[in-house]
């Protein structure tokens, strides 16, 4: 076992707090890597604060992590001491199933082992990115491509290849229009990503306090979902909206902004279920459906295009000891567009 710095969450309702966890001894396919930075996703505090269930505590949260291979296993082929790679949402899966065999490991048939919260197979919980180092299996390691850079690049592994999986599965591009809900942090790569793709781009915010933002990164519209008008203007409106809204909101508005066989993603994850009227999918034969961050191969193609396309994610680098405070700040939806915390400060 090796112990390494962390933040720990108590309980559900107590702050992180500095703390040490132990990583897994090297097995012959497992890589070593010594965590540089990790991105804080709203996924984060659903999951401490039990909003999805009740969890085992202390719990170390964080998927988006990056760093650098410190140690390899006898057998690892696919990574060398002192490559530059990344770590997401999942860390196995059977290898065995249809959809692993498809490569959509996140949708394994045994259920995907996830970063943090989840059983691993020597039985412990697995724990998260807001740590100094991390053990995983080689397969479930990507390489950070050369031209982004590690802090700008680690919350495309959640936030990225969620939204970057959707928009490729429904066919985001030239001659698409597509709707992104909420620009924080899923909601900003979205807006990235799909205007690199091609697409028209046009984010529904609560309000229009980030319009220039929105703008910046590329949207050619920019509406209030507060101002009924909104609705209206753009009826009948888009082929592709991806909601990453992170509480409960208005469905049956967004639907009627869909056009003839337009799709509604949901990857915002909110405890409560969301209300459909049946009859606003009837009209134009809509759909609605979920997707859940995207598989191995997929997240590397997409860190990939993120290199090809000079994307990276806009964020604040933050200390250890501001979590709780960035934490907040994502509850208020004050975040421009994503906290990384760099694991050096974590021993504080
Ligand atoms: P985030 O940075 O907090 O962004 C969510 C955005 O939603 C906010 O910035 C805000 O945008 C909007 N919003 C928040 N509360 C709202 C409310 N009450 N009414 C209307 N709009 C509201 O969160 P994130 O890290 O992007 O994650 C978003 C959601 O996706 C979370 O629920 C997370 O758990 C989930 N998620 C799912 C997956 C998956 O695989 N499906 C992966 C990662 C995360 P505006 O200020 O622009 O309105
Ligand atoms: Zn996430
Ligand atoms: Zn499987």
């Amino acid at each position: 076992m090796t112990t390494v710095h962390a933040y720990a969450a108590p309980s559900a309702d107590a702050p992180l707090a500095p703390s040490t966890i132990e990583r897994r001894e090297l097995g012959p396919l497992d890589v070593r890597i010594d965590i540089k930075y990790c991105g804080i996703c709203h996924s984060d505090i659903h999951f401490t604060r039990g909003e999805w269930g009740p969890q085992e505590y202390p719990a170390t949260p964080g998927h988006e992590i990056v760093g650098v291979v410190a140690e390899v296993g006898a057998d690892v082929t696919r990574h060398a001491v002192g490559d530059r790679v990344g770590v997401g949402c999942m860390v196995n899966s059977c290898r065995d199933c249809e959809n692993c065999a498809a490569g959509e490991e996140q949708y394994c048939l045994k259920g995907s082992t996830l970063t943090y919260g989840s059983k691993d197979r020597d039985g412990t919980i697995t724990k998260g990115g807001y740590s100094t180092g991390v053990v995983v299996v080689e397969d479930f390691v990507v390489k950070v491509p050369e031209g982004i850079s590690l802090q700008e690049a680690a919350p495309l592994l959640c936030a990225g290849i969620t939204t970057y999986s959707p928009l490729r599965h429904w066919g985001a591009g030239p001659g698409k229009k597509v709707a992104v809900v909420g620009l924080g942090g899923l909601g900003h790569m979205a807006v990235k990503l799909a205007v690199a793709m091609g697409a028209e781009v046009t984010v529904l915010s609560q309000s229009l306090s980030k319009k220039d933002d929105g703008l910046r990164l590329g949207a050619k519209d920019y509406f209030a979902t507060s101002d009924k008008q909104t609705f209206k203007t753009l009826r009948n409106h888009f082929d592709l909206i991806i909601n990453t809204v992170s509480a409960k909101i208005d469905i049956n508005a967004l639907l009627g902004t869909l056009t003839l066989n337009g799709t509604i993603v949901n990857v915002g994850a909110p405890p409560e279920p969301l209300e459909i009227g049946v009859f606003n999918l009837f009209g134009n034969r809509r759909s609605f459906a979920g997707s859940s961050i995207g598989g191995i191969r997929e997240t590397q193609e997409m860190l990939d295009f993120c290199a090809e396309h000079g994307i990276g994610a806009d964020i604040e680098l933050i200390e250890g000891k501001q979590i709780n405070e960035a934490w907040e700040r994502v509850l208020a939806s004050d975040v421009r567009y994503r906290f990384v915390i760099d694991t050096a400060t974590l021993t504080a």
